[in-house]
């Protein structure tokens, strides 16, 4: 173990760890510095939670650990790196790597060293289910269901145990696979996870078991995993001593950041892999926990000293994100919490700019609103990546898309991911994905049925033979098609299946099931040209992979940002505008931020207007939103939305009124406005809104 000296660039005041304030830099030298002797101990530096409320620096500081063991000699190879998502893992890496490259001198940072297992928890879990298969019993060449499979199989099952057609409504497929996943996520039993989150559909208990049990046997007769699965096999996988211990001693540190939002498994998971928790370090707000609908629990968090004895626990008090108006705003909103772990942060970053709470009479003057201020802020030298525009659910955007395609403003919506569940995406990567594992029958189902003249029972049937075939290809070849099949059409299905088989060069192959496809999607799709458009964006992607089973595995497990229509002038390195849902935009900061609907119904969301936990969540989850601003911070407040009504002919408005969680006794802390100001002759606009809808008179007149 090299000795911990300073690496000379420190000695000569480049010192990147000098910004570090004093609780940073305790946990950033936790069991390593002058406190630990001799430092890096074998079994590593005593576990370490670091709680600390937003923009206090956490994930800055787990960055700076993370370089800071590298360059006290820890491998970089042995580093396990959970975050939340593939980016913010990367964006870790840079960091750490830019860090590192200081202290050894090197401005450009190269030689950065690269950080093989920093992800999430469902891509290393991925990994290591594949790589450890042979010795749990599990087929390596599994495929990963995505939600919207995971939903079809347990759709398909549902059939087959005949309970679509009982007499009284059963639960919808998308209800069963949610009820399964918490069951699973949760560690509860289902009897709990009905009775607490699902009353309504208590009465179906029996044949709910009944489903699940036959879900988990299709998955595994099919060779596929779901999500749940990659946390439920890892962790299953631990629960064998030898095995835990095994890969427990690959790792000399586990990192987490976003504790907040890890449910029971993923801590169950940490605990097999670190029993004593040296080594371990975990960083979290439970002022920031919006997952629990996931399954997620604070619990980890707040029972993490109990559960590794010798835990050390470091707060951080100090905000750097944001100016003080924008901090006061929401501390204020987070103290109103209902259930809350004091934590004061201040900041030394004046500002004198209250975060404006601006009325505009619906979305359509909302869009207009954001549109403005975004080129406004453009004219004045603020970039458009440096201003976001968030919001609780992507449907909330459609209205500014719409309005920024209209001014010609680019920009990348992140969140509610919609290119990956285009039709066409989901065809090619299901040919991928059945010549991947023949056995999956979602996925084999899919493609089968693009084959002209297939029907679900032909597929089927195929499908059957497939299951049990040795050599897929030849199956295939074999098989006679009924006549509605052109024996044309199925010799080039069966060409193209085996040179898939066969040959597994990457990227080399979707080239080839693209090929396949394009006469199909002109076929099966009239607006055929725009859809080609996704594909070629998807060889691109394709590019940047090193397999064809590395490509399908992660662009399932963490899908590209969603690409609109418009994302073809969008690229990378240029200036783009930001539009994320709140969950997605976790970690992240921009000088101007947006926040879409600060109404009721939106934020808290109508769905979720339950239970007084449901309620809490929303708050906090405004919280986040409102802590992703450094400088500018705008509430959006529509006072109308228009909603279509089936069963009114026409449409009507609604009345929204602000988001309960700004109170009447907070308002002080806010600039309000109303926009567009009122005219400056003629009657003023009635606070509320019109008093009176004229036109809707005259239409019920005719309805
Ligand atoms: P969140 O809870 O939102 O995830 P966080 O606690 O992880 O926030 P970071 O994103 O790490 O906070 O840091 C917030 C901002 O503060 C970043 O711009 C970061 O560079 C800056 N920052 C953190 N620590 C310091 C420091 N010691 N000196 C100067 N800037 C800092
Ligand atoms: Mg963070």
């Amino acid at each position: 173990m090299p000795a911990l000296a300073r690496a000379p660039a420190a000695a000569r005041g480049d010192d990147p760890f000098a910004d570090l304030n004093a609780e940073q830099r305790a946990a950033v030298e936790h069991g390593i510095g002058a406190d630990a002797a001799p430092p890096l101990l074998p079994g590593g530096p005593a576990p370490l939670l670091l709680v600390a409320g937003a923009g206090s620096g956490k994930t800055n500081t787990l960055a700076h650990r993370v370089a800071r063991l590298i360059v006290a000699g820890a491998d970089a190879q042995r580093l396990l790196l959970l975050t939340f998502s593939r980016r913010a893992a990367q964006e870790m890496e840079r960091r750490a790597g830019r860090v590192v490259a200081r202290v050894l001198g090197r401005r450009d940072g190269a030689d950065a060293p690269a950080l093989p297992w920093a992800g999430t928890f469902h891509g290393i879990g991925a990994r290591l289910l594949r790589e450890y298969a042979p010795r749990i019993g599990l087929a390596p060449g599994f495929t990963i269901h995505d939600r919207g499979d995971a939903e079809d199989l347990m759709g398909l099952t549902r059939l087959e145990l005949g309970l679509a057609e009982t007499a009284k409504r059963f639960p919808h497929k998308g209800t069963c696979l949610a009820i399964y996943s918490r069951v699973v996520n949760t560690c509860a039993s289902l009897e709990q996870v009905l009775q607490s989150a699902y009353p309504w559909c208590a009465e179906w208990q029996a044949p709910l078991k009944r489903l699940f049990g036959a879900y988990v046997e299709a998955k595994a007769a099919q060779n596929v995993l779901d999500y749940d699965d990659l946390l439920l096999f890892w962790a299953g996988m631990l629960e064998d001593a030898g095995l835990a211990a095994e890969i427990g001693e690959r790792f000399d540190h586990v990192l987490v950041d976003e504790y907040q939002d890890t449910n029971r498994l993923q801590a169950a998971i940490l605990k097999r892999l670190k029993p004593d928790g040296r080594g371990l370090m975990v960083v979290g707000d439970d002022a920031q926990a919006i997952y629990s609908f996931r399954g997620a629990t604070v619990r980890n968090i707040l029972d993490f000293p109990a559960e590794f004895g010798a835990a050390r626990v470091l707060t951080l008090e100090r905000n750097y994100r944001s100016t003080r108006p924008i901090l006061d705003a929401s501390n204020t909103l987070i103290g109103r919490a209902a259930e809350r772990h004091a934590k004061a942060l201040w900041t030394d970053r004046g500002g004198t700019r209250a975060p404006q709470l601006v009325a505009v009479p619906d979305e359509a003057a909302q869009a207009r609103w954001v549109a403005e201020r975004v080129l406004e802020e453009r004219e004045g030298g603020l970039a458009l990546k440096a201003q976001a525009v968030l919001f609780r659910t992507a449907s909330h955007s459609a209205a500014l898309e719409l309005e920024l395609a209209r001014r010609d403003i680019p920009f990348v919506k992140f969140g509610g991911l919609k290119f990956l569940e285009a039709a066409h995406i989901k065809d090619l990567l299901a040919i991928l994905r059945m010549a991947e594992n023949p056995q999956g029958r979602i996925a084999g189902l899919r493609v089968l049925r693009l084959i002209p003249g297939v029907g679900p029972v032909t597929a089927a049937r195929v499908l059957d033979r497939l299951d049990t075939a040795a050599d897929p290809g030849a199956a295939l070849a074999t098989f006679l098609p009924p006549g509605a099949v052109a024996p044309q059409e199925w010799q080039d299905f069966v060409a193209m299946f085996a040179a898939l088989r066969a040959a597994r060069a990457w990227p080399a192959d979707l080239e080839a099931a693209r090929a396949w496809y394009l006469p199909q999607l002109e076929r099966l799709y009239d607006d055929a040209g725009a859809r080609r458009a996704d594909l070629d964006q998807l060889s691109a992607l394709a590019a940047g992979y090193a397999s064809r089973e590395r490509f399908l595995t992660e662009l399932t497990l963490d899908p590209p940002e969603a690409t609109s229509d418009r994302s073809d002038r969008t690229h990378r390195d240029d200036d783009y505008l930001v539009l994320s849902t709140i969950h997605s935009a976790k970690g992240q900061e921009w000088t101007a931020v947006h926040v879409l609907n600060v109404v009721d119904g939106c934020i808290p969301s109508d769905m979720a207007v339950g239970t007084r936990e449901e309620i809490e969540e929303e708050r906090r989850l405004l919280y986040v939103a409102m802590t992703r601003a450094k400088e500018r911070l705008h509430l959006v407040v529509p006072q109308r939305f228009y909603v279509t009504q089936q069963a009114v002919r026409g449409d009507r408005h609604v009345y929204a009124a602000r988001s309960r969680f700004i109170a009447d006794a907070d308002l002080g802390r806010y600039e309000q406005l109303a926009w567009p100001p009122a005219p400056a002759s003629g009657l003023p606009a009635a606070p509320g809104g019109p008093v009176l809808d004229i036109r809707r008179q005259a239409r019920a007149a005719w309805a």
